[in-house]
């Protein structure tokens, strides 16, 4: 009798290409509590007027039919709304899906450049899709390392540098001149994104930079100022060129036909955003400067809608705030962030509540 070789059976996840099954999932835990400063979010929803024609507007679209299939009528109102040219504009269910598309644009078998500390779906995707991350620290007081980008540069593309304006998680806003600086460095080798997440917080604007620069894009969202992370939605202003090529990787039908008429009534009525932000950047700055004088943590200063919280031990200081029924976001376990929270600006009864609490844990 024969006996049949005994073969190793198939790892069920054999499949699963084995970048996937070594990449984290993205660090995020959801926790109820009556205080959410955990997300950058807008910490008051879509004003009530414009939820009310919202909802007029989705009673008027066919549910049964497939939306726009590049969101044209939804580009149209974004590039007005931004001065730029339609052709130029990507839409996808928010900024994190473009950063995907980039790496695969312009990372798989290529380069990703990035700074360190940074947001993290950066590395997360190019750590996935196999791209070669190169990480250069920050200054001490979380600038860009205007140098050492530099040299990383001439090392050699292609690939994708992102630069985050003003950056998270530190809030750090960069001079133009050092942004322009490593732009310029670049050349063409590179696809250069300018991530301008939070930029109504900082009064920054980078479209001058990218414009008439075929290798440059801005990346915007819904999700902070415009009080809508609930619709998933964010964009890339760039040349129609790239754009053209960027759209490729976009999926049919992409942005779902309710989040396209919900955005479309915010793009005809922006005036709230600007006063909403200015509010954002008042009660920033007042909370700031309550910090200002703390003995054992520290505030650092800030252009976006949250700042960093430094303290003598993370973990006691995240479970303080929570049992005020303060939720926060660690950020201690990143490189240069030993101790740091990361505080998103509430509204001004939040903000009181984090101001008590927080004088309260410096005093003890
Ligand atoms: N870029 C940065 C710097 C962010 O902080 C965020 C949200 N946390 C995003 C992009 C993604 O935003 P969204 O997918 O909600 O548009």
């Amino acid at each position: 009798m024969t006996s049949v070789p005994e073969t190793e059976p198939a790892h069920p996840l054999a499949g699963v290409r084995p970048e996937v099954r070594a990449t984290p999932a993205y660090p995020f835990t959801p926790i109820d509590a009556p205080f959410k400063l955990d997300q950058n979010e807008s910490a008051l929803d879509f004003p009530p007027a414009l939820r009310r024609l919202a909802l007029e507007r989705l009673g008027q679209r066919d549910w049964n039919r497939y939306p726009e299939l590049d969101a044209q009528t939804l580009r149209l109102k974004i590039g007005e709304y931004e001065g730029w040219d339609p052709d130029g504009v990507v839409v996808t269910p928010g900024s994190n899906v473009i950063i995907k598309l980039l790496t695969e644009m312009g990372g798989i078998g290529q380069r990703l450049l990035t700074v360190q500390p940074t947001f993290s779906v950066y590395e997360l995707e190019a750590q996935m899709l196999g791209a070669q991350v190169t990480r250069v620290p920050l200054r001490p007081d979380f600038g860009l390392d205007v140098e050492g980008l530099k040299r990383e540069l001439a090392g050699g593309g292609p690939g994708v540098l992102s630069l985050i304006q003003p950056h998270a998680p530190t809030g750090f806003l960069d001079a133009e001149a050092d942004v322009r600086a490593v732009a310029e460095a670049a050349g063409d080798g590179w696809i250069v994104v300018i991530d301008e997440a939070y930029h109504q917080y900082s009064g920054s604007d980078y479209k001058a930079l990218v414009r008439g620069r075929g290798n440059r894009l801005s990346l915007r969202t819904f999700s902070k100022a415009w009080g809508l992370a609930g619709l998933r939605l964010g964009y890339a202003l760039a040349s129609p060129e790239l754009a053209a090529n960027l759209q490729k990787l976009v999926s049919a039908f992409n942005v779902n036909a309710l989040t396209q008429a919900v955005a479309e009534v915010a793009l005809e009525h922006p005036e709230y955003v600007r006063a909403r932000a200015e509010e954002v950047v008042w009660e920033r700055e007042r909370v700031l400067k309550a910090l200002s004088g703390l003995r054992k943590l520290h505030a650092h200063p800030s252009q976006a809608n949250f700042f960093l919280l430094r303290t003598p031990d993370a973990d006691h200081a995240y479970r303080f705030l929570l049992e005020r029924g303060l939720l926060v976001r660690r950020q201690d376990k990143l490189p240069m962030l030993t101790g740091c929270l990361r505080v998103s600006i509430g509204t001004k009864e939040q903000n009181d509540l984090l101001l008590a609490a927080v004088l309260e844990l410096d005093a003890e």
